[in-house]
Formats: structure tokens, C-alpha cells, sequence
């Protein structure tokens, strides 16, 4: 269906002031608006409607722009190419057009209430490290954790009142906890709702304050928290334990527990990902004729064996010798690059012998063309 012309809509001619055609979009948006016209459709094609003609009206380029080219000019940089305006952005944009009518300019349609109402006030998160082996990453772990942290007021229960119910309703905003102001702008009276200074949102006020917390519902205190880590966390992963962190001030609800992981370097093994890395050095004479090796893991040292002829930088994969992934989807491996050690130093009688092999045919070095792709090889291991 074609688009009905702009002005059309609003009933105003193309010469319309801004003043004209703020006029006549009132009293279509108030004709149809959906509180006056529950339930009917075309009513609420008319409201939007009206809404997109002045929305693109109003404003001075993209008028110029629909002048000009019509319905072409607006749609896409306008936003609303599609089917026009929702009723969230209609009651966004121009809801304080409608509060001198005795409608509620925003709320009572669509989503919830935007005209303030009473804070829920949240405690603050609480950051913890925890020290991890690559052990205890592996398995998972319990952790007992001493922090100090904001907890509800024993003496109070968390209200910051002395000796029970001692409230009285706020007088500044008379217990609604958000104060209203009334402004007069360029499209009409505007209102604005702002927070409650007094009573700071709450809408009540403590005649007597608990002189444990003074007032404050919440205390500072030792405690000591269980955590549950899950096998597979990594360096700098943020855990999130909510409802856990501090505890608001009179009773709302508690922030948020970030546990950091930190990890401990092990010793012997290098981690990438889930794998782990092992630098393996073995001797010359091990190289050539073979030997068995241990290789230290997660769970102790196991027995590998280096076959006779092993060429440095070989990389044996020890399977699912390496981390388990934190959604549980398979291990990782070790990885033990294997490096052959020279000595820089040999005895006269140890020289002798590499004199002796310096002409034997069998260490003249002829590399297969596997040898040669060791560089792709070690690039498709470690990157
Ligand atoms: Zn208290
Ligand atoms: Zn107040």
C-alpha cells in the first residue's frame, strides 16, 4: 500500500509553521491514541502513523528532504523504512505530548514503567583472585576463600532502623521516592522525574537509626566463601557467582562475586589452550640409537619412548594428557618437542669419536623431504 502523503496525515499544508504542526499532531495522537481507543487496529495504524508524519516534519532536514523527494528522501536515513515507528518509540519521542491530557505520558502501554517509581538498590560486586595449579585447573577445585565483605545488619535485620518498625513516609516526595518537575520546552510542557534527594529513592525516612550500622542496613565483616571452580578455567577468566558480592543497603539486593582466576606457572609445562607444552632435550647418542623418557603430566611422569634415529624438533602427542575444555567438550594433549643436546664442551677421547663419525657415510646428513617441512610442521603444532 502506498504511503499516505505527510501532510495529509496531519492535515496541515505545506507552508504549516512548526508550531501549526505540532498542533495538529497532538490532536491526532490524542484522537488515537490506544488508552482512548482500546483494541482498535486501524486506530493504532492511525496513532503510528501520525507519529512517523511528525516525526519527519518536525525535524527541519528531513522535512526539507521529504519536500523535495518525497517518501524516498526519509526512508532509510529516517529509520523507519519498515513499518514505521513501534509504540515504544512513539511513547520515547513524544510522550510528553500527551501530559496535560491526563494520560500518562509513558507507561500504561507497551513495556513497563519509565515515570521512575522506587529504586530496588543493589549491593556492589565484590572482586576476588583466586591462585590456581594448572592441577587444580585440570580436576576443578573447591577454594575457601576469606574475604571482608558488606553483609545485613544483624542487629537491624538489614532495615538500618533501631528497635523495629520506626519509619515515617518521606515529605519531600511523599513516599513515591521520585520527586517531578514540570518544564516548559519547544514541544510543551515537559516532565521530569528525578530520584528522591531526601529519602534517596526510598519513600520513607528512619526516626531512629540502628547505631550498629548507623542506618546503613549493612555491616563490614569477615567471611569466609566456598567456591566451586570448574576444571578448564584459564588465565584472567572472570567467574560470576551472583547474589554473592555485597549486600545493599537496607535490604536489596546483593551484588555480584567476580572470581578472577589467576594460574600458577607450573614448572615443567608450558600451557597453550587446553594443550600443554614440553621442551624435551635428549643427548646425541639417545638420538641416534634410541632411549625412553619420562615426561612429566598433570598426573605424574609417564614413559615415552624415543625411537632410534629421532630427528630434533620432532613433536610427540601425548593424547588427552593436556586440559579439559570448561564446557566439558574433550582434553587437551601434551605436546613434547623433542631437541637434541650438544655439548659445548667434550673430552679429548669424546672428540676422538665425533672425529671418527665426521667421515662415517651413516651421519652425513641426507633429510628426507619430511625433514625439510619442519618448519610448516612446527607452525601447524604451536600456532
Ligand atoms: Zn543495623
Ligand atoms: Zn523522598
Amino acid at each position: 500500500m502506498a504511503k499516505r502523503d505527510y501532510y495529509e496525515i496531519l492535515g496541515v499544508s505545506k507552508n504549516a509553521s512548526e508550531e501549526e504542526m505540532k498542533k495538529a499532531y497532538r490532536q491526532q495522537a490524542l484522537k488515537y491514541h490506544p488508552d482512548r481507543n482500546p483494541g482498535d487496529k486501524e486506530a493504532e495504524d492511525k496513532f503510528k502513523e501520525a507519529a512517523e508524519a511528525y516525526e519527519v516534519l518536525r525535524d527541519k532536514d528531513k522535512r526539507a528532504r521529504y519536500d523535495q523527494y518525497g517518501h524516498a528522501g526519509v526512508g532509510g536515513a529516517g529509520g523507519f523504512s519498515g513499518g514505521g515507528m513501534s509504540m515504544d518509540d512513539i511513547f520515547s519521542n513524544f510522550g510528553d505530548i500527551f501530559s496535560n491530557f491526563g494520560f500518562g505520558g509513558f507507561g500504561n502501554f507497551g513495556g513497563g514503567s519509565r515515570s521512575g517509581g522506587r529504586r530496588v538498590s543493589k549491593g556492589t560486586n565484590l572482586r576476588v583472585k583466586v591462585r590456581l595449579t594448572l592441577q587444580e585447573i585440570a580436576n576443578g577445585v573447591e577454594k575457601k576463600i576469606k574475604v571482608k565483605k558488606l553483609v545485613s545488619c544483624a542487629t537491624c535485620n538489614g532495615t538500618g532502623a533501631a528497635g523495629g518498625s520506626e519509619f515515617s513516609t518521606c515529605n519531600t516526595c511523599g513516599g513515591r521516592g521520585v520527586v517531578t518537575r514540570v518544564q516548559n520546552t519547544f514541544i510543551g510542557q515537559m516532565q521530569t522525574s528525578s530520584t528522591c534527594p531526601t529519602c534517596n529513592g526510598e519513600g520513607k525516612i528512619i526516626k531512629n537509626k540502628c547505631p550498629k550500622c548507623m542506618g546503613e542496613g549493612v555491616t563490614s565483616e569477615d567471611d569466609v566463601i566456598t567456591l566451586k571452580i570448574p576444571a578448564g578455567v584459564a588465565d584472567g577468566m572472570q567467574l560470576v557467582v551472583s547474589g554473592r558480592g555485597n549486600a545493599a543497603r537496607r535490604g536489596g539486593v546483593a551484588g555480584d562475586l567476580l572470581v578472577v582466576i589467576e594460574e600458577e606457572q607450573h614448572p615443567e609445562l608450558t600451557r597453550d589452550d587446553q594443550d600443554l607444552l614440553y621442551n624435551l632435550f635428549v643427548s646425541i647418542p639417545d638420538a641416534v640409537v634410541g632411549t625412553a623418557v619420562e615426561i612429566p603430566t598433570l598426573d605424574g611422569k609417564v614413559k615415552v619412548k624415543i625411537e632410534p634415529g629421532t630427528q630434533p624438533g620432532k613433536i610427540l602427542r601425548l593424547r588427552g594428557k593436556g586440559l579439559p575444555d570448561i564446557n566439558g567438550y574433550g582434553k587437551g594433549d601434551i605436546l613434547v618437542r623433542i631437541n637434541v643436546w650438544i655439548p659445548s664442551s667434550v673430552s679429548k677421547d669424546e672428540k676422538k669419536i665425533f672425529e671418527k663419525l665426521q667421515s662415517s657415510d651413516s651421519f652425513n646428513p641426507q633429510p628426507t623431504k619430511e625433514d625439510k617441512g619442519f618448519f610448516k610442521k612446527m607452525r601447524d603444532m604451536f600456532e
